[in-house]
């Protein structure tokens, strides 16, 4: 212990931030990568290698089913949900904790965002408040693996296979996260992951899609090249679709990147699990709950507050004087409260596709949603990445530490 006050005169130690390169692992070999693809001139997957390399490369880890990269990870999910199809005003479930990335394509393609309540003990939807959300329009599921932290997809998947539910897994925070053994994204139908900026491998943009069946997989593959189906006898544009392709820039960076994700995943991993025991160490705060036959990948870490004893704002606030930006409640407020869903701000003045929503799938009551609330409530966030070192773990540690003592009025 070094007695470090905070706002007091004891040493702070600047964090690593992900969002700029002391928090990121960015050098020679994506200088050397990029450097090639500037060289040859092709700069378009539909030209170079770099694409077809990184989808080969995730493919190799995953083993399963097909590989499709994307310019975001909304448009990850945007492929995955055109590849289900769905017919006007049927229902994708989804966690109103989560980005809205994972919600607004739902609505692109005409479907429904249906939310299900999540578990206070870890902000992820559970196979019984999915369960609870479905209806006979349900044609997908997106389960996300929130702050890196297996999902019960296998419950989720046992519950929709028989229904012809489709699941979404989306990994975009879990980047090789172990559930049961098995690395999430490859249980459900769908994995979906973002290589963004913040996200445990980065190409400043960027998602990938696996996808399991094939003609599924066909289908998503199209989706992202305005449906061009270049490899017909008779090429068309097949259906209404966008262009969502990676660039030779990102993939080049992809793959750069991907010799070092299991390096930044075991790195993660021995911090993480120092920085989990000693916060869940101190009175008042509790991490939230993993499954011990999981093996979480986290990407942020996320804490649990004792109310009774101090506030996440005021704990925030504390914290914010020696330079560690902790996020009470993580976003704001559940997606549904968002002004897009809420006020149904889509196709000009329409509110189309909500205009063909049964009532009960729109029903945001709070009493719905004691879970979300409540996990939003007492949840504070850390930032973490793959450059975090001892030092760093234990910094945020004890002046978390002081910082619920003073707040609490506890003596240390
Ligand atoms: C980052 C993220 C997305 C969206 O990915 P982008 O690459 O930013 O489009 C979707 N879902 C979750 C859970 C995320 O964390």
């Amino acid at each position: 212990m070094t007695g470090l006050r905070i706002g007091g005169t004891a040493e702070v130690v600047v964090l690593p931030s992900d969002q700029d390169a002391s928090g990121r692992s960015l050098g020679a070999s994506e200088l050397a990568r990029l450097v090639e693809v500037i060289e040859s001139g092709k700069l378009t997957s539909t030209r170079g290698e770099q694409v077809s390399e990184l989808e080969s490369g995730i493919g190799a880890i995953f083993g399963c089913g097909e590989v499709i990269a994307c310019s975001s990870g909304t448009s990850a999910i945007h492929a995955a949900i055109a590849a289900i199809d769905p017919e006007p005003g049927d229902e994708i479930v989804t966690s109103p904790v989560t980005d809205i990335g994972a919600i607004t394509p739902i609505l692109y393609q005409g479907a429904i965002p249906v939310f299900a309540d999540v578990s206070p003990l870890t902000g992820n939807v559970t196979a019984a408040s999915v369960a609870d959300r479905i209806s006979p329009r349900t044609r997908g599921v997106i389960v996300t693996h929130l702050f890196g932290n297996p999902a019960a997809v296998d419950e989720i998947v046992d519950l929709c296979a028989p229904l012809g539910i489709a699941v979404i897994e989306d990994c975009s925070q879990a980047w090789m996260a172990r559930r049961g053994g098995q690395f999430v994204g490859t249980i459900g139908d769908f994995g979906v992951f973002s290589t963004q900026q913040g996200k445990h491998l980065t190409t400043g943009e960027g998602g990938i899609l696996l996808a399991r069946d094939p003609g599924r997989a066909r289908r998503a593959r199209l989706f992202v090249n305005k449906a061009w189906s270049g490899d017909d006898p008779r090429p068309d544009h097949e259906f209404l679709a966008l262009n969502a392709r990676m660039t030779e820039l990102q993939g080049a960076v992809g793959n750069a990147q991907l010799a070092k994700l299991c390096d930044f995943v075991d790195h993660r991993h021995k911090m993480s699990t120092d920085f989990l025991a000693a916060v869940d160490a101190i009175d008042g705060i509790a991490v939230v709950h993993a499954d011990p036959a999981d093996v979480a990948s986290w990407w942020r870490i996320p804490v649990l507050v004792d109310r009774g004893l101090c506030s996440p704002d005021a704990l925030a606030e504390e914290l914010s004087k020696v330079g560690v930006a902790a996020l009470p409640r993580y976003i704001r407020k559940p997606v549904f409260e968002c002004k897009v869903i809420a006020e149904q701000r889509t196709f000009g003045s329409s509110h189309w596709p909500f205009t063909l929503a049964r009532p009960e799938a729109l029903d945001y009551s709070r009493s719905k949603f004691t879970g979300t609330g409540e996990f939003l409530d007492s949840v504070l966030v850390f930032p973490f990445n793959e450059r975090y070192e001892p030092e760093h773990v234990s910094f945020v540690v004890n002046v978390l530490r002081e910082a619920v003592q003073n707040i609490s009025g506890m003596v240390s």
